[in-house]
């Protein structure tokens, strides 16, 4: 049976849950990224692994419904703790407060991003805060499905195609059960996150490094690192962090991503949260500085969902293009491809063979991007304004 190419795989975990004979197995390849090999003595030809994977079926379309600015209007310590607006946590308490299971993303003891559930408030506070790296469903699909076959309310959060290939897992539609995804820049190597933090946990054990990819407590809402240094707590911008300005700049994603079409199609889930960067060109908006939420609403139990938390969030009817304008996606049917940089491979390359040091100093340190950005952030905006027009000239 033939199983996705490894350039479009996902890596979501449908084609080996579902094999009745356990044919399917998952191993890194050369960047990280755990990939499907299928045994072929075991195999049975059933063709169920393809019905499954969001890459040969992507499941049915259902359009934009609503689209929000949002915001957790009714505990500022949580929304601290919340990459933008903390919409996850409203529609997860609602989940809880219904008996139900919340699946969502959390780091394991090696610092890896996995899915795990969560029954109780205690169990939902290390999903928050976004992790900038590829994570695994781990084995989390036939969980949610014995859960919802028990009559519980399921609220699935991940990727995208994480949500696309649960919805292929479990083939039958499910009142009780909501997917909530986000807009998603990009899944990178677990690999290369792994090489990065021995960087910086050469003085400080992992157990108290606490990184956190997007920091509120001393710029606010951004894209600010802050990890646990030697001394003192460490805050890098993502342009002086060099993992996180490769994120923004894509250098080692998974190779599905460079033309993910989940990112950009409209739509399969019930809902899609992400941030909502230029919220104030559009809105006269309230005081949202604490971070504000950009909400989709795509489906019925989308909508049943959003009533329900009503009353714990700040809400603004807008418009999705509005909310496409500023962020690094596309509402529209057209999937629309991105290269990485050029020196992608070799990146991973030299990182493999002489590690992280050496591959950033090679390509991260007199890299042109990371300059520019540099400099912008650095000069205030009218000595910027000064160049540009001397450039231009
Ligand atoms: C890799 C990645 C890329 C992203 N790209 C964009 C983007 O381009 N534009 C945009 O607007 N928003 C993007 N986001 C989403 C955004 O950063 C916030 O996660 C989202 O808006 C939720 O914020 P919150 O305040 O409601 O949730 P929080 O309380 O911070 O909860 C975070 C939620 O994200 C889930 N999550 C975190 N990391 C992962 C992961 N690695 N894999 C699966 N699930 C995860 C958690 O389970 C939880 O549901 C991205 C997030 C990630 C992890």
């Amino acid at each position: 049976m033939e199983l996705a190419k490894r350039e479009d795989c996902t890596g979501c975990g449908a084609c080996l849950e579902i094999c009745p004979k356990k044919a399917i197995s998952y191993r890194d390849d050369h960047e990280g990224f755990p990939t499907p090999v299928i045994d072929s003595g075991k195999c049975v030809e059933c063709g169920l692994c393809q019905k499954v994977c969001p890459v040969f079926a992507p499941p049915e379309k259902t359009g934009i419904k609503a689209a929000y600015a949002a915001q957790l209007s009714d505990d500022p310590e949580t929304l601290k703790e919340s990459t933008s607006g903390g919409v996850f946590t409203a529609l997860a308490r609602e989940i809880l407060r219904r008996g139900g299971i919340v699946f969502g993303c959390v780091w394991n003891e090696s610092y890896e991003a996995v899915i795990v559930s969560a029954e109780n408030e205690e169990e939902l506070k290390p999903m928050h805060g976004s992790k900038y790296v590829w994570s695994s469903t781990n084995g989390s699909f036939p969980k949610v499905k014995q859960a919802l076959e028990e009559g519980r309310e399921v609220l699935f959060t991940g990727l995208p195609c994480q949500g696309a290939g649960l919805k292929n897992y479990l083939r039958k539609e499910y009142p009780n059960l909501c997917i909530l995804v986000f807009f998603c820049g990009g899944a990178p190597s677990p690999l290369a996150f792994k090489e990065y933090l021995k960087t910086i946990t050469k003085d400080v054990p992992s157990e108290k490094l606490d990184f956190k990819f997007r920091d509120k407590e001393k710029y606010g809402t951004g894209v600010h690192i802050s990890y646990q240094g030697k001394k003192e707590r460490i805050h890098q911008s993502y342009v002086g962090n060099p993992y996180f300005f490769s994120y923004h700049t894509k250098v080692f994603h998974r190779p599905c991503c460079y033309h993910c079409r989940y990112r950009y199609e409209t739509r399969y889930e019930d809902l899609t949260m992400g941030d909502y960067w230029g919220l104030g060109e559009f809105h006269k908006e309230p005081d949202f500085h604490a971070g504000v939420s950009a909400l989709l609403v795509n489906t019925p139990k989308g909508e049943e969902m959003l009533e329900a938390v009503r009353d714990h969030l700040e809400l603004i009817p807008t418009k999705p293009e509005y909310i496409a304008k500023h962020n690094n996606l596309t509402i529209g049917n057209a999937v629309k491809t991105f290269n990485p940089p050029p020196f992608r491979d070799a990146f991973i390359e030299k990182m493999k063979k002489s590690g992280w040091k050496a591959a950033e100093r090679r390509y991260l340190i007199i890299n042109k991007t990371r300059i520019k950005l540099t400099v912008k952030r650095k000069l205030p905006k009218k000595t910027q304004e000064l160049i540009r027009k001397l450039l231009s000239r």
